[in-house]
C-alpha cells in the first residue's frame, strides 16, 4: 500500500509535447494533445499515483509534483482466503512475504490479494496496491509474473515504456547455458531461491 500525497501537474508554457511522460505514466493518467499553438496535457489525477516519473523525465522541466490531500492506496490481504493467497504467490515463484516493492514496502500477498480481487492488468494492479507507484524498476517483473501466473494477459499500449516484457527468471535459464557458465551458479541460486519460496509462513 501507499500513501499518495502529490499529483502531477504540468506547466503548458514550457511543454513541447515530447509525450514522454505520457510513455512513462504506469497508470495512464497523461494524455499529450495539441491546443492552438500550445500543446495540451491532461493528467487525471483520479489515475496519478504520484509516482514522480513525469516529473523525473520530463527534458523540459515542465511538470511538477503538488501536495494533495493525502490517501491510501492498497488492498487489504485480510479479506482473501490465504490459502489462496499462497497459492498465487508460490506459483509466481514469490514467498507470501517478500517485499516486491521497496517504494511502498508492499508484499508480494498484496498483488495476489489484488489479482484475487479482480485486477487483470499492470496499472489496475499498480492501482489497487501502490507496487510500481515509485521508482518502477524492481516490482516492474513481480506484476508481470503475478499476471501470467493467474492466466491473465493484457494487450500493452504501444505508445507506452511501461510493461515492456518479462523477463527470463533462474528456473528458465537453458540446460546448455547452465553448462557453458558455470561460474554463474544457476544451480545453486534455484535451489536457495526455492528454499526461500517454499518457506512456511509464519502466523
Ligand atoms: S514530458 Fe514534458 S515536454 Fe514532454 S509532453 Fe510531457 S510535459 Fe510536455
Ligand atoms: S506522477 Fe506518476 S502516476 Fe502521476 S501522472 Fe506522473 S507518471 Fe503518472
Amino acid at each position: 500500500m501507499k500513501v499518495v500525497d502529490v499529483h502531477a501537474s504540468v506547466n503548458e508554457d514550457l511543454c513541447k509535447g515530447c509525450k514522454t511522460c505520457e510513455m512513462v505514466c504506469p497508470v495512464y493518467a497523461i494524455t499529450v494533445g495539441k491546443r492552438e499553438k500550445k500543446f495540451k496535457v491532461e493528467i487525471n489525477h483520479k489515475r496519478c499515483v504520484g509516482c514522480w516519473n513525469c516529473e523525473q523525465r520530463c527534458p523540459e522541466h515542465a511538470v511538477e509534483m503538488k501536495p494533495c490531500d493525502p490517501y491510501i492506496i492498497g488492498t487489504d490481504v485480510s479479506q482473501f482466503d490465504y490459502n489462496e493467497i499462497e497459492a498465487l504467490c508460490r506459483k509466481a515463484r514469490f514467498h507470501p512475504k517478500q517485499l516486491v516493492c521497496y517504494c511502498s514496502g508492499s508484499r508480494a500477498e498484496e498483488l495476489a490479494a489484488a489479482i484475487l480481487s479482480g485486477a487483470k492488468t499492470p496499472d489496475a494492479l499498480v492501482l489497487a496496491t501502490g507496487v510500481g507507484a515509485g521508482c518502477g524498476i524492481e516490482c516492474n517483473q513481480p506484476i508481470l509474473r503475478f499476471l501470467e501466473s493467474a492466466g491473465l494477459s493484457f494487450e500493452r499500449r504501444k505508445q507506452s515504456f511501461q510493461w515492456l516484457g518479462r523477463t527470463i527468471t533462474v528456473w528458465e535459464v537453458p540446460s546448455k547455458l547452465k553448462e557453458d557458465f558455470p561460474v554463474f551458479r544457476f544451480e545453486e541460486d534455484r535451489q536457495l531461491f526455492d528454499r526461500i519460496i517454499n518457506a512456511s509462513v509464519e502466523p
